[in-house]
């Protein structure tokens, strides 16, 4: 069975929309075999985006990253990273489909980054690379 590394976003936390973001993941049918509140550091996030390094947006998203605490977890289950990404809608909130996390819960702030509420790795590779980075004692 699969894991994916699915991250609350500070927008989310600060919202008090953690409740409603893991009601929707357990809803689904998936397992939670880890949950955290943390404060990410700019090392920790180096490593999570270092895919983005240099683009226009990675110096916001570090910033916005850093505003405040996130929820990390560890989703368990059959094919549950195509899952999640699913259940989490399209990047940009404003055209995430209703129904999905962003598309029902997100909208533009008119911010230099997207302040999407949720981050869940995008194939089992960058699952394992991210769920080592955040839980090393699962790597
Ligand atoms: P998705 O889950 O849709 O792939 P992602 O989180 O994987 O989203 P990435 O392309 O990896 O998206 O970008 C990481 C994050 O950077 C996004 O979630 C968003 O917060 C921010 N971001 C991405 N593209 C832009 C952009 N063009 N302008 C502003 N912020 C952006």
């Amino acid at each position: 069975t699969q894991r994916s590394l699915v991250l609350v976003k500070p927008d989310g936390v600060r919202r008090g929309l953690t409740g409603e973001i893991v009601r929707r993941i357990e809803a689904k049918g998936y397992t939670l075999a880890r949950l955290e509140l943390r404060e990410a550091t700019p090392e920790l996030l180096a490593e999570h985006y270092a895919e983005h390094e240099g683009k226009p947006f990675y110096g916001p998203l570090v910033e916005f990253m850093l505003s405040g605490p996130v929820v990390a977890m560890v989703v368990e289950g059959e094919r549950c990273i195509e899952g999640f990404r699913s259940l989490a809608g399209a990047t940009d909130p404003t055209v995430a489909a209703p129904g999905t996390i962003r598309g029902d819960l997100g909208r533009d702030w008119g911010l230099a980054v997207q302040q999407n509420l949720v981050h869940g790795s995008d194939a089992p590779e960058s699952a394992e690379r991210e769920i080592k980075i955040w839980f090393p004692e699962l790597g």
